[in-house]
């Protein structure tokens, strides 16, 4: 198997190198950014598998780097750390739900740095390994993949995590609320009509398959998921 590959994006160069050698030494294989721009590049064209990424950059923050590419559904698995320097920053980034999957405050030490990488790298496998099923539904996180009766689906990023989170809670109802909350996450200002819109989408995915009735409306009550219960 050949090493992971983790993406540092640092504007300052001392620093950059410091987290490379760290890295070396822990079996890691590291590409280094000084910018947003050249992140990017390297992420289409070397598929990192972690992302780590300082707060203060020249051309974007951090932030907003994490921000767009966690709306990129390319880049699902990609795991990423964010590196700030004060922790009122540090406070912005947790409480901002910025899609990082974690946070590291300068300074650091390798130790803490390998450390909270594999905690990040073990919980983006298991979610990497995952399958699910419901009916005739697969959904296969690894690929990012959504297979109906066994023929690739087509979704948009909004509609595959709205099924994933469907698909990991059968038979429950939830409210538009919830749904927002927990598929564009809880610091995201869209309408609840949204989330009937995109219920569309995915149900006119779904039937275009042959697959009708797994998103059902509760009447008052929301949204429910299921392969089994027939709906209203
Ligand atoms: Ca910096």
């Amino acid at each position: 198997m050949s090493a992971v590959r983790i993406l540092i994006v640092e504007d300052e160069a001392p620093i950059r190198e410091m987290i490379a050698f760290h890295l070396a030494r822990a079996g890691f294989e590291s590409l280094e950014a000084a910018d947003c721009k050249e992140a990017r590049r390297l992420l289409a064209d070397e598929r990192p598998q972690l992302m780590l990424v300082d707060w203060m950059l020249p051309d974007m923050s951090g932030l907003e780097l994490t921000r767009l590419i966690r709306r990129d559904s390319d880049y699902a698995d990609l795991g990423i750390i964010m590196l700030t320097a004060k922790s009122e920053e540090t406070d912005k980034v947790s409480g901002l739900d910025s899609g990082a999957d974690d946070y590291i405050t300068k300074p650091f030490s390798s130790r803490e740095l390998i450390a909270r990488i594999k905690a990040a790298l073990r919980r983006t496998r298991m979610a990497t390994t995952e399958v699910l099923e419901a009916g005739d539904l697969r959904l296969e996180i690894a690929g990012h993949r959504v297979l109906a009766k066994d023929a690739e689906m087509s979704l948009g990023p909004t509609e595959y995590r709205l099924l994933k989170h469907f698909m990991e809670n059968p038979q429950r109802v939830f409210s538009r609320a919830q749904l927002l909350d927990r598929v564009w996450g809880s610091n995201v200002y869209v309408e609840e009509r949204t989330v009937d819109v995109h219920v569309t989408r995915l149900r006119k995915a779904l039937t275009e398959h042959g697959l009708r009735n797994y998103v059902q409306t509760v009447r008052g009550a929301g949204y429910r998921f299921s392969a089994t219960i027939k709906g209203e």
